[in-house]
């Protein structure tokens, strides 16, 4: 083992590559190990049969944070959208669908009411999450003080919340604990709107509308620069080449297919790194964009950590219950009711927060829903360059199917499939006949193919008891883990996930200045 003052990075997600890119900045010799074959983790395009290209699991940018594609030049390594400001269309079965445009109803049936209050409603909800997202960038502070420095972001949180003004914070306060559902029964009455935005709410976690913390995650949701989502040019897949190109061009090395097997330990500090090949590879930092339970329960050994670490560590929770559907498609599909200069914009399936509601249910008992919530894109309208000439690929996102399906995913896959495909036809009629090729991703196959345990969106539930000082558990939310020289850098820490960069960058920074355990 030499190379004594390497840092490793174990996985090249889009946190990873951040990660990497920042410390190779800063001079550091970093090398980015990658299990699979491609950069990018859930951020990545791949070919699903030939000419037809698809998001393989996550689809659509909002959070990425402007000022690590700023910082790391990713327009100059080729990052460029195809589509940004994508309107939302709530499908309707029966009819008309709703149009919302940023804080705006474009069109669609709406009560009178619902449309005046909607622009306020979205505004207000912007504003709130601007608390958030202020915290993207930040080190989460310690819970335990001490010294009194260790008091100001504290402080600055509590700042943020009191800059809203006195009306502003009283209302931030009185619902980002509550479930959205009462939120939209307070502030609409229109089925459609309730459930696209009940939609946006749960989407990626184990919640329902009627869940506490569920106003939460649609404040995280719109916690980022960006209003509405954007597609990149070339699917996710490019901005992760990008970011790996950033990375090179600051000189750190990426390693694919080099699963990580094990953290190899002396004298009670990380000292580098086994492959499942049985190569070891020295370094004085290792940082694993790896999930929690992954970094510490298998790469480094529960038996290397505190009992009452590791018990707080098991009780994380982390089951995934979105997955993937991919259809590779002979002709451009028809939705009813849309017309077809919006296919190319965001198509979401849940007609009121009820329905959204009843999907959850089966999902609290460990199966899935037979009508599920399906957030869906047609990234070739904008992007020709992803299917062959006159020909398109479909990327969804079905909610619910949890990781934990009591029957099993290996008999129950096929069954997922077929419902959610006669879910699509009954709003998509003919759907069926143009597919070419189809590919469903359940929770457990994004844990088999991404190594993401649990198949979680968020690497780890994303509620306030596991949120900023708390991700992903308390006395590791400073990215540094509390055995010397481990640091963690994915979406498991804070902000959690969706493709936003901001845990690689805040853990570059707390490497960089030597943040104590
Ligand atoms: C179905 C689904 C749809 C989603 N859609 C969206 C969306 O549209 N928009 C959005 O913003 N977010 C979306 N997300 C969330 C988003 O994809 C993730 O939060 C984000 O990609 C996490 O990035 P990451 O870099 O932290 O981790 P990951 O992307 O999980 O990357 C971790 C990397 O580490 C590697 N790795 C793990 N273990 C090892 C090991 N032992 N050795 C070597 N390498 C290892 C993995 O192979 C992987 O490449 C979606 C998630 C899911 C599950």
């Amino acid at each position: 083992m030499t190379e004594a003052g390497r840092t490793v990075v174990i996985g090249a997600g889009h946190n990873g590559l951040v990660c990497a890119a920042y410390l190779a900045k800063a001079g550091r010799d970093v090398l980015v190990l990658e299990a699979g074959h491609q950069v990018g983790g859930a951020a990545v395009t791949r070919e699903l049969v030939r000419g037809f290209k698809v998001p393989a699991v996550a689809h659509l940018l909002q959070l990425l944070d402007p000022a690590i594609e700023n910082e790391l030049g990713l327009a100059g390594h080729g990052f460029a959208l195809a589509k940004s400001a994508l309107k939302t269309v709530a499908l309707s079965e029966a009819g008309e669908p709703l149009v919302l445009d940023g804080n705006r109803i474009a069109s669609g049936i709406v009560s009178a009411a619902d449309r005046a209050a909607y622009p306020d409603f979205i505004d207000r909800m912007r504003r709130y999450a601007t608390v958030l997202g202020r915290q993207h960038g930040r080190i989460p502070p310690r819970l335990a003080w001490q010294r009194w420095q260790d008091a100001i972001p504290a402080g600055r949180i509590a700042l943020d919340i009191r800059r809203l003004g006195r009306e502003d914070m009283r209302e931030f306060l009185r619902i980002v604990t509550m479930p959205i559902h009462d939120l939209l029964e307070e502030s609409f009455e229109t089925p459609l709107l309730k459930g696209a935005i009940a939609l946006d709410a749960i989407l990626g976690t184990k919640l329902g509308p009627r869940s506490g913390n569920s106003v939460f995650t649609y404040l995280h949701r719109l916690s980022g620069a960006s209003p509405s989502p954007s597609l990149p040019k070339g699917g996710m897949g490019a901005l992760s080449e990008a970011l790996a190109a950033a990375a090179r061009a600051a000189g750190a090395e990426i390693r694919l297919s080099a699963p990580v097997a094990s953290l190899v330990l002396a004298d009670g500090r990380v000292s580098g790194v086994r492959l499942e090949n049985g190569e070891e590879i020295a370094a004085v930092t290792v940082v694993s964009n790896a999930d929690p339970k992954t970094t510490l329960g298998t790469l480094l050994g529960a038996r290397h950590l505190e009992a009452e670490f590791a018990r707080r560590l098991n009780h994380t929770r982390a089951i995934g219950t979105a997955a993937k559907l991919n259809l590779a498609l002979g002709a451009l599909p028809q939705f009813r009711g849309v017309d077809a200069q919006l296919l190319g914009e965001r198509l979401v399936i849940a007609p009121d927060a009820g329905y959204v509601d009843e999907a959850f249910n089966p999902a609290k008992y460990r199966d899935y829903s037979r009508a599920p919530v399906i957030e869906i894109t047609l990234p070739a309208v904008s992007d020709p360059e992803l299917a062959p000439a006159g020909k398109h690929v479909l990327s969804a996102i079905v909610q619910y199917a949890p990781y934990d399906l009591a029957a099993g995913w290996d008999t129950e896959r096929d069954a997922f499939r077929d419902c959610v495909l006669a879910v699509l036809e009954r709003y998509a009629p003919g759907l069926r006949k143009l597919i070419v090729a189809a590919e469903v991703l359940t929770p457990v196959d994004l844990e088999r193919q991404f190594r993401i345990g649990g198949g979680h969106w968020h690497h780890g539930e994303l509620t306030l008891d596991q949120f900023m000082m708390l991700r992903p558990v308390p006395g590791a939310a400073q990215y540094a883990m509390p055995v010397a020289g481990l640091y963690m850098c994915g979406a498991g820490c804070h902000p959690g996930g969706g493709v936003m960069g901001d845990a690689g960058r805040n853990a570059a920074r707390a490497i960089l200045e030597g943040a104590p355990r």
